[in-house]
């Protein structure tokens, strides 16, 4: 990462009818990502302390990135994400160096959600024989960057407000509340600094437990596999655009037992191929067609995964 790329900043705005079932696990998020940062005056009447981090856990491929988007869609907050992939990539230079850019351009373009994904992979457990060279140093340099931000709730005083400093003038991409993409500068005022780190990952066991300290990350929700109705409402999600023929969804939600969300977008996807290769000239998809694709998109899920 270059100061100011933007390779960092994503802005494909989510809403959360883009999601089909969860509704309990939207509710905690909502409650500990969207309603902070969107009412933080609410917090502040009713006497409630907003989350400092959130980590997500769960299966791959049911959601936990699109729930986090679709939560800073609706606060019209920045969306930052930062992977391990990133992070120890060889072009990228020096891991902690990245990892106070992020945050630096999180702060300046507050309020924000930085979205730390697969965070197992940017820091696990420490080994018990000590220094682990570059990880160790990025979790350290992380936990350290993670006690400098939170939730600001302006208690009228001022003196609540940390005032954060020395941050870089990036210009940053903020998703916008219809749906533009537009240019924001750095805000030098110090009214809105609050940054929410969200971190997921599909192997909670892995984690270093400095993470879990108070202060840090105090929040965990579980993102499960979808269940019968969840399956419907993602296939009608994904179907909503075809003209389905002969194609029961019913029958569909009884043969993808262990099938992910992404699975089930991959399956309509296929399906519409599968309908495009038998006619390029057509716009149906029919439930035929449904079975040839359930031959070639396998399910993800295995007991393993969601026990
Ligand atoms: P990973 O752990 O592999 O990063 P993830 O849990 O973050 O996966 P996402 O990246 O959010 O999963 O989802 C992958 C794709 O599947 C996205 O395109 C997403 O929209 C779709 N998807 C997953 N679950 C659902 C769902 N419940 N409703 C609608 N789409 C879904």
């Amino acid at each position: 990462l270059q100061k100011g790329a933007e390779g960092v900043v994503d802005v494909r705005p989510v809403s959360w009818d883009d999601i089909g079932g969860l509704d309990s696990v939207k509710l905690q998020i909502k409650q500990a990502v969207e309603w902070p940062l969107k009412h933080p005056e609410a917090f502040q009447r009713m006497g409630l302390s907003p989350p400092c981090g959130v980590l997500l856990y769960g299966p791959p491929g049911c959601c936990k990135t699109t729930l986090v988007r679709a939560a800073a869609t609706a606060c019209h907050s920045t969306f930052l994400t930062l992977s391990g992939a990133q992070l120890y990539s060889p072009f990228v230079g020096e891991s902690e160096r990245l990892i106070s850019e992020v945050f630096q351009k999180a702060r300046a373009c507050a309020p924000s959600i930085l979205f730390l994904d697969e965070i197992d992979s940017i820091v696990g457990k420490r080994s018990a024989s000590g220094s682990r060279g570059v990880q160790e140093r990025v979790l350290s340099t992380l936990l350290n960057e993670m006690d400098g931000v939170g939730v600001r709730l302006d208690e009228g005083t001022g003196g609540s407000q940390r005032v954060l400093e020395g941050s870089a003038a990036p210009t940053c991409i903020q998703v916008s509340e219809h749906t533009k993409v537009k240019k924001v500068r750095e805000k030098t005022s110090v009214e809105n600094k609050s940054v929410l780190v969200v971190a997921a990952t599909n192997r909670p066991d892995l984690l270093d437990e400095a993470l879990m300290r108070p202060g840090r990350i105090d929040r965990i929700v579980y993102v499960g596999h979808p269940d019968q109705q969840a399956r419907h409402q993602i296939l009608s999600i994904y179907t909503q655009g075809l003209k389905l023929h002969e194609c029961s969804l019913d029958e569909l939600v009884g043969q993808t037992d262990m099938y992910t969300g992404a699975d089930l977008q991959s399956l309509c996807r296929e399906a519409a191929l599968c309908a495009l290769t038998e006619d390029l000239s057509t716009s149906v998809v029919a439930g035929a067609h449904f079975q040839q694709a359930l031959g070639t998109v396998p399910p993800s899920l295995t007991p393993d995964l969601i026990s």
